[in-house]
């Protein structure tokens, strides 16, 4: 059910209703969507030896419909499973020796332990958090969305990802405990060493178990909070928030070794891919996967020397190993051709984009192209480009489920990529970023411009 470029789609769609964000469709709970069921999995420490991940991409295929995808958060998805699949799969994941915690999500810096310029190790942190909180982070009182982060410092900071509860080491060598939100926008609540964080997140888990299954961290009262943490408001960060760095490309690990980041394009790779560049990866002396926020993995252990060749194998293979490619700034849902709820392909119109509004690809500027309402790809984007049936929604610094600022029939999506390039060419102010110059143009200036003939 491939269509022809721009063209939307109708027959046969199921019904986006009952399938929207929100729940955590964990190997216990896999989430129904347009291409069937879909897990999300987390190995312990974002950590897996290359043949397990070759062994979980041959599960993909063999039980899903073959596509893998890593998420923003650098999380593991397998998409278009059955009801009667998805056991077969658990087994293989079980089989390959791949061990997927239960309960909240702890996801920590992707390097932990090999990076030299961490200031704390991530996964001791985890160790501390897992023995002294237990059966806590498996209570069925937990929002099932839930996430802690443990952040060792270092050159991959997650100072983007937002989380429920973070711990973030500080240049002190304490960690500092604060809730709701990235690293800038989150409140801090307590300073001291792995055992007083583990207190302090065992406290605020108490708090979000008390307020029931859809409770999440900024929901937690003010009062409640000082109450537990009365320093509360002299409580600060003392690391300037780090830049956010790309992690693809090499990251020399000392000793002649070297880690590449790879990055799958658009989030998604075939199984098929993966296991061929795997075996070129391991045949070089590959050790190691860790998977990384921002859609890809570091494969970890290569020769610095082995590197153009494995550079070339993985592009050769579809991924990217530059940092800072147009396709970074695209989130881009599986589409037509790939889910049966998708109203249009979506890479298509990725590489259109790419093509003709170059103005669009900065560096600035985040796009999301969704094949429904659904969203599966990316939360709030500068520009969502929406398909439905009639035709494509563009939705500015919003949901893929939000009103559309203009719709466009599909015949039309050409000219409208031409007036969207257009209209940042002809207004962004000296030194105007284009997303910036959209945010000001904002909802009406894109719908004036793509209404125009
Ligand atoms: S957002 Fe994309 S992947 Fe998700 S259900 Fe819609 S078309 Fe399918």
């Amino acid at each position: 059910m491939r269509s022809a470029a721009g063209k939307i789609l109708n027959a046969g769609r199921p019904d986006i209703a009952g399938m929207q964000r929100g729940a955590c469709p964990a190997l216990a709970a896999p989430m129904q969507t347009g291409d069937g069921l879909l897990v999300r999995l987390r190995p312990a420490g974002g950590a897996l030896t290359v043949s397990q991940f070759q062994r979980l991409a041959c599960a993909a295929a063999l039980h899903g419909n073959g596509i893998l995808a890593i998420t923003a958060r650098g999380n593991l998805q397998i998409r278009g499973l059955r009801s009667d699949t998805v056991g077969p799969l658990t087994a293989a994941v079980d089989n390959a020796g791949i061990i997927v915690p239960d309960g909240v999500a702890i996801e920590i810096s992707p390097l932990h332990g090999i990076d030299a310029e961490e200031i704390a190790d991530a996964a001791e942190m985890e160790a501390v958090l897992r023995h002294k909180l237990g059966d806590l982070l498996n209570s069925a009182h937990l929002a099932p969305k839930l996430s802690i982060l443990i952040d060792g410092g270092g050159r991959f900071s997650l100072s983007a990802l937002t989380a429920d509860i973070r711990i973030v080491a500080q240049p002190s060598g304490q960690w500092l405990v604060s809730i709701a939100g990235d690293e800038e926008g989150a409140t801090p609540l307590a300073l001291g060493n792995a055992d007083a964080a583990a207190d302090a997140a065992s406290d605020l888990l108490q708090m979000l178990a008390a307020h029931g299954r859809r409770a999440r961290a900024r929901d937690i009262d003010a009062a409640a909070l000082t109450a537990r943490f009365p320093d509360i408001d002299s409580i600060r960060s003392t690391r300037p928030v780090p830049k956010k760095s790309s992690f693809v490309g090499i990251t020399a690990l000392g000793n002649g070794r070297a880690a590449l980041g790879v990055r799958l394009t658009f989030g998604q790779a075939r199984a098929a891919d993966l296991i061929s560049f795997l075996t070129s990866a391991e045949s070089a002396g590959a050790e190691e996967i860790r998977l990384a926020p921002d859609r890809g993995f570091f494969v970890i252990g290569l020769p610095e020397t082995a590197m153009p060749a494995i550079r070339k194998a993985a592009v050769d293979h579809g991924f990217s190993v530059r940092a800072n490619e147009p396709a970074e700034q695209v989130a881009a849902c599986a589409g037509a051709g790939a889910c049966a709820s998708g109203f249009y392909e979506t890479r298509v119109l990725a590489g259109r984009l790419m093509d003709r509004a170059p103005a669009l690809f900065d560096g600035s500027m985040k796009l999301h192209l969704s094949g429904c309402a659904k969203g599966c790809a990316h939360r709030r984007a500068d520009l969502a480009i929406v398909g439905s049936a009639e035709g494509y929604g563009f939705i500015v610094g919003g949901l893929a489920a939000d009103p559309p600022a203009a719709r466009i029939a599909g015949e039309r999506i050409d000219f409208a990529i031409e007036r969207l390039a257009r209209l940042i060419e002809d207004n962004r102010g000296a030194g105007e970023s284009s997303a910036d110059c959209l945010q000001r143009l904002g909802a009406s200036g894109l719908a004036e411009a793509l209404q125009q003939e």
